[in-house]
């Protein structure tokens, strides 16, 4: 495992006079097992770089490097099946789906992937603190809940990278906190590259690294 490695990556997007550059000469390697925060204001740049990082958008140059692989070029079909394996996705308030349980929303993972997770998915319920509210449907459980299913779910594939958008933006003070680290112990426990954007600074003592974006460039906070 080598983690995630972004070099000199450049996000136009529009051209002439309409040209805005939502990454400029971005540089940022994450390692196994890291949990990397980005701060920063609206419109910096941070929602572009998870899609990058993820394989969502391709970068119009430079090189996005998950765990030895480069995402440039790939085709999108290629590139689909490479963030199903590789890359897990935790969203602001959790998205499940609505009429699954919890540990359903975990199986749901290993059909579409056609593996069993390495940590079987009630392991893995245990290990963010879910395990008695295994067979809840989301709408019985709490935001904070919700957001720890969410974590759970995005690592039963065993991903190299995992990418936070924005975990507490619906939490109260504790709950954040709690979240955090839960994501930092999965990140440590799991060696999973994390890359968490958020716009709480309330919760960065958790974090291994604290960056900062503004107008597309990275630079340490
Ligand atoms: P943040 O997540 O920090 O708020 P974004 O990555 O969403 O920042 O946006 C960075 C810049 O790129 C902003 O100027 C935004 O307006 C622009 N941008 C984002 N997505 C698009 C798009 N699909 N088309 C054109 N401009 C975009
Ligand atoms: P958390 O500390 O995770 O934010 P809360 O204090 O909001 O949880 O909720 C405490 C308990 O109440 C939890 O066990 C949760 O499952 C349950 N609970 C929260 N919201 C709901 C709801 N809308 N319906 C049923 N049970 C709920």
């Amino acid at each position: 495992r080598t983690g995630l490695n972004l070099t000199d990556v450049m996000l136009t997007y529009g051209d002439g006079d309409d040209q805005v550059s939502a990454l400029d000469h971005v540089d940022l390697a994450v390692a196994p097992g890291e949990l990397v925060a980005i701060v920063g204001p609206s419109g910096a740049g941070k929602s572009s770089l998870l899609a990058v990082a993820g394989g969502l958008t391709q970068p119009t140059s430079g090189a996005v490097v998950v765990d030895g692989t480069d995402l440039v070029g790939l085709s999108s079909r290629d590139l689909a099946t490479f963030r199903r394996e590789h890359v897990g996705f935790v969203f602001q308030s959790g998205n499940l789906v609505p009429a699954l349980t919890a540990l359903d929303q975990l199986r749901l993972v290993e059909k579409i992937t056609g593996r069993r997770a390495a940590t079987p998915p009630l392991e893995l319920l245990r290990s963010v603190g879910m395990e008695q509210h295994a067979h809840r449907r989301p709408g019985r459980l709490s935001g904070g809940e919700r957001q720890r299913v969410g974590i759970a779910r995005a690592l039963v594939a065993s991903p190299s990278v995992l990418l936070v958008d924005e975990p507490t933006a619906a939490l109260d003070r504790r709950r954040s906190h709690e979240i955090v680290e839960v994501l930092a112990d999965q990140t440590h426990t799991f060696s999973v590259a994390t890359v968490m954007v958020t716009h709480d600074h309330d919760v960065l003592e958790h974090c291994d690294r604290v960056l900062e974006m503004v107008d597309g460039q990275l630079r340490p906070l």
